[in-house]
């Protein structure tokens, strides 16, 4: 029977889902959820999931009450429409049609209905960001210290805040140390170099249009029903279709993997967006945000001690790849049910590590 406690920080996707999963699969685990917001708002575009990401909805049993908030959204296959619009008038070169099921959903509505279904006695204490930790001597665990100067214990800590992660920071910042103390100074600057994520190379222009506040015959576009990729702009239809999700890359080659020095998000105005896509042809343009699009360096280890990382903290990829959330959600869900097994106890933790050697990301 396990008998420990499981701090988890972070109440993204990430967070949820392995809470979530620990619920179903591991009932008897005591967990706690620490957020560092004092409200978990309406944040986000839209995101899409993949087959494996969705059949873990269904394990956990949220199949249902995910169809209610974004009807079902499912396609029985991914209809691709290639459009090349960087010239006056565009002409859609390749349509592709991949044979499997797809779901798109308003990220706000996702996040409400996971919240919606942890147990009472699990709901997120907010308010809470995680300034450090201590790994005590085995039998006592971890004690954590928040920025509002209160503190808490656990058995294991699982990283669950996203790509600017505090406890990646900790947990590499110590790595680093232990490696300077063994005089591997190469070795410590690699392992602080997993510290800052690094830019993509891309920027990306996203806003949600809602079809209801569209002038005739715009709202009507075929970009509603169905999922159009154009080159470097992706739209696809969220919450029943009433919300059109819009996101417009720009790619900057020449400065991957450096360090972005400027804010993450900022406000972009239409003639922003307009001057980035001179040329295209022309099409309803909306201002929206600007999101620098960075990327957490592979990681050499996910563990260290009683400490793991999960989601964006672990492997916060490029958002073409459609995939960091459901990454996050194979993650939570195989390492939940790791837990659940009854040999795991408070004295023989090593599922983490176990995890960790093979392989997998937990
Ligand atoms: C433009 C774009 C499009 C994307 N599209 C897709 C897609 O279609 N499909 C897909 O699968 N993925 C997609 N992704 C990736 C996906 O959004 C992320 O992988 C996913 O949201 C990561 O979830 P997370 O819980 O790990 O991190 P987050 O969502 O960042 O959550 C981290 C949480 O931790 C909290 N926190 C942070 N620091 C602390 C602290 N010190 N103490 C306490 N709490 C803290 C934060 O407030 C936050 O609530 C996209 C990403 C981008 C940028």
């Amino acid at each position: 029977m396990p008998n420990f406690t499981i701090a988890i920080v972070g109440a993204g996707l990430s967070g949820l889902i392995f809470a979530l999963s620990l619920q179903k699969f591991a009932p008897d685990v005591e967990f706690v959820i620490y957020e560092a917001v004092s409200e978990l708002s309406e944040i986000g575009a839209g995101i899409g999931l993949a087959p494996r990401a969705w059949s873990i909805i269904q394990a956990i049993g949220l199949e249902k009450a995910l169809f209610k908030v974004a009807g079902d959204g499912g396609k029985p296959c991914i209809p691709h429409t290639h459009r090349k619009s960087d010239q006056a008038e565009g002409v859609v070169i390749d349509h592709t049609v991949r044979d499997e099921m797809n779901y798109s959903f308003f990220r706000a509505e996702l996040q409400k209905v996971l919240l919606e279904h942890l147990l009472p006695k699990n709901k997120v204490r907010l308010n809470k960001r995680l300034e450090s930790y201590v790994q005590l001597p085995q039998s006592l665990g971890l004690e954590l210290l928040f920025e509002d100067g209160s503190t808490a214990m656990c058995d294991v800590l699982l990283g669950c805040d996203g790509i600017r992660s505090r406890v990646r920071a900790m947990m590499y910042s110590r790595l680093a140390d232990d490696a300077q103390a063994e005089g591997k100074t190469d070795e410590a600057e690699q392992l602080r170099s997993h510290i800052t994520p690094v830019f993509s190379g891309e920027v990306v222009y996203r806003c949600l249009i809602r079809k209801d506040t569209l002038p005739e015959g715009v709202a009507e576009h075929e970009a509603f029903d169905t999922s159009d990729l154009v080159i470097h702009i992706v739209t696809y239809p969220i919450s029943q279709g009433r919300i059109l999700n819009v996101g417009a890359g720009v790619s900057y080659p020449g400065r991957e993997g450096t360090i972005y020095d400027g804010p993450w998000t900022s406000a972009a105005t239409r003639d922003e967006i307009v001057k980035d896509f001179a040329g295209w042809e022309p099409d309803y343009v909306h201002g929206g945000l600007k999101w620098v699009i960075n990327v957490v360096t592979k990681l050499p280890t996910y563990v260290h001690g009683r400490v793991g990382l999960v989601g964006d903290a672990a492997h916060a990829m490029g958002h073409h790849l459609g995939a960091g959330a459901g990454q996050s959600f194979e993650d939570g869900f195989f390492l939940a049910s790791l837990m659940s097994h009854r040999d795991i106890t408070k004295e023989d933790l090593s599922t983490l590590s176990l995890a960790d050697e093979d392989n997998c990301i937990i």
